[in-house]
């Protein structure tokens, strides 16, 4: 006979009750060990201290994190470690981690509770062999705790389609792990490696902060919603496909999620689940997790930069072997083509990005961004002019270069400042106060 697994779907409604409510009906911290050294592991996908920027449905609220600490210090728990291993725009930067947490409050929760919290970059980590020869470096302090707190933001992701506990869990590899789960290995790609991330994990609770969701996540380019939906399971897998479907997608389409249950057996149409909370049909929303780009025969580009008229340009719709860190330059090199345009068409510029993009014939000039698309065409025989940008991760004063040189003349402020670019988004959320500060600071 089949176990079900319990998922407690609640709304939030009120500081430490909503996450009591949700930890209390899934039964989550009932095989938490005494005196456990315990890991949370939020979700602070990116940070700068350049600007302000939208937050809401990118990183999991201090709210959500400071309920969890109360609980486990009312189960008698001393010993227990935030980490995370935050996107910087610099990688080896330990100022922004630092600044991040300070802002956050984990400062405050230092001091009230007795929690540590860690740069994961900062600490050793340790290989570990998630199954079939998949192998990748985890933070040893997540690896070695009694057990995992695990509290990922409710998003839709476009390469993912969503982002939830098992995807958070990324966040605790290297970089050179990160790099890897965006191989072209046949059966080896991001879905592949995404979907053993939770397979060797000590014993874990997860908790999905859907206060804000992200609409096109994981950053803060996407459209946040206030949802105040929370989603607890002592099983990782369970809560996802739940999760999946309150984001409006079928999980057997999330391949990630998909992958993970057939190796468990399991279904993907939540009839193993028992919800002791909401009814998920009635909560669901419908959030889109991909930028439709549009080909013509006069250009490639996101479909809002076609409809400006923009022509000359065909700039490739990223796929899944662009890793993290080329994604957090393409929206800014985008965002330079698309100030620089006047109205006249330029003359056959290609822009290839990731890993497995291919030069299309005719083009007059090709634009090859990053070490990996450079070493895979740095001789190949259909490019005519060949503009290398050979960074990993490219840097902007090279990527405004390569436009120029290909006779786009990008405004050179634009990547000088780049680390401005995130607070451009605030005024999105400027007079909606269902969008509310205070829930990323501690004590309130
Ligand atoms: S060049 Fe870009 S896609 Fe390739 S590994 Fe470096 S950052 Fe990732």
């Amino acid at each position: 006979m089949k176990i079900a697994k319990t998922v407690a779907v609640v709304r939030y409604e009120t500081p430490q009750a909503s996450v009591r409510r949700a930890v209390e009906l899934c039964r989550g911290l009932d095989h938490l060990p005494a005196r456990a050294n315990v890991f949370i592991k939020p979700n602070i996908v990116f940070w700068t201290r350049a600007v302000p920027f939208p937050k809401w449905g990118v990183i999991t609220t201090t709210r959500v994190v400071e309920d969890m600490v109360i609980l486990l210090k009312e189960r008698g728990i001393d010993d227990i470690t935030l980490g995370e291993g935050m996107v910087t725009s610099t990688p080896g930067d330990t100022q922004t981690p630092a600044h991040a947490f300070e802002t956050l409050g984990y400062g405050l929760l230092k001091r009230r509770y007795g929690v540590k919290y860690v740069n994961i970059f900062e600490r050793p980590f340790m290989t570990v062999d998630v199954g079939e020869g998949f192998r990748l470096n985890f933070n040893a302090d997540a690896i070695e705790s009694d057990f995992i707190v695990n509290l990922p933001v409710m998003k839709s992701h476009n390469q993912t389609i969503v982002s939830l506990g098992i995807k958070n869990l990324k966040g605790l590899i290297d970089i050179a792990s990160r790099k890897r789960c965006h191989s072209m290995q046949p059966g080896r790609d991001l879905h592949a490696w995404v979907s053993r991330l939770a397979d060797r994990m000590p014993p874990m609770f997860t908790l999905i902060d859907g206060i804000y969701s992200n609409e096109r996540g994981p950053g803060f380019d996407g459209k946040m919603r206030r949802s105040n939906i929370l989603i607890a399971s002592a099983d990782c897998l369970s809560a996802d496909l739940v999760g999946a479907k309150l984001l409006g997608h079928d999980p057997a389409q999330v391949p990630h999620l998909a992958d993970a249950a057939a190796r468990r057996r399991r279904p993907t149409d939540l009839s193993d689940i028992d919800n002791p909370g909401e009814e998920i049909e009635s909560m669901a929303r419908y959030h889109e997790y991909d930028f439709q780009y549009a080909t013509t025969e006069e250009g490639c580009l996101p479909v809002p930069m076609a409809k400006e008229g923009l022509k000359g340009i065909f700039y490739r719709k990223y796929d899944l072997s662009m890793c993290t860190y080329c994604s957090g330059i393409n929206g800014v090199m985008l965002s330079g083509i698309r100030q620089a345009w006047n109205g006249t068409p330029w003359d056959g510029v290609e822009v290839l990005t990731g890993k497995a993009m291919q030069p299309t014939p005719g083009m007059r000039k090709t634009i090859l961004v990053g070490k990996c698309m450079y070493r895979a065409h740095k001789d190949h025989p259909a490019i005519r002019e060949l503009i290398a940008v050979k960074g990993c991760p490219p840097k902007p004063k090279d990527l405004l270069g390569a436009l120029r040189q290909a006779g786009i003349e990008a405004d050179p402020a634009w990547f000088e400042k780049m680390d401005q670019l995130p607070g451009l988004f605030m005024a999105r959320y400027a007079g909606r106060p269902e969008f509310e500060e205070g829930h990323f600071r501690a004590g309130e």
